[in-house]
């Protein structure tokens, strides 16, 4: 690993710590951004041109109006 090459002397057990922690970090992360893709997929397309609907409303056809 690049963190144990960088510091030679550090415990195992640390190096070990920290792995899990960026570990868990990155699922928290990948959830979160799981989550946000649900939810704006969840608000449904617009029905006149196909477009993901954003906040209630249409990104294309309400630049029109
Ligand atoms: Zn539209």
């Amino acid at each position: 690993m690049i963190g144990m090459m960088a510091l030679p002397n550090i415990q195992p057990i640390y190096a070990v710590t920290i792995a899990i922690v960026i570990y868990f970090g990155v699922r928290v992360f990948v959830g979160r951004r799981k989550k946000q893709i649900q939810k704006s997929v969840g608000e449904g397309a617009c029905a006149v041109c196909g477009q993901r609907i954003i906040k209630n409303k249409c990104p294309n056809c309400d630049k029109t109006n």
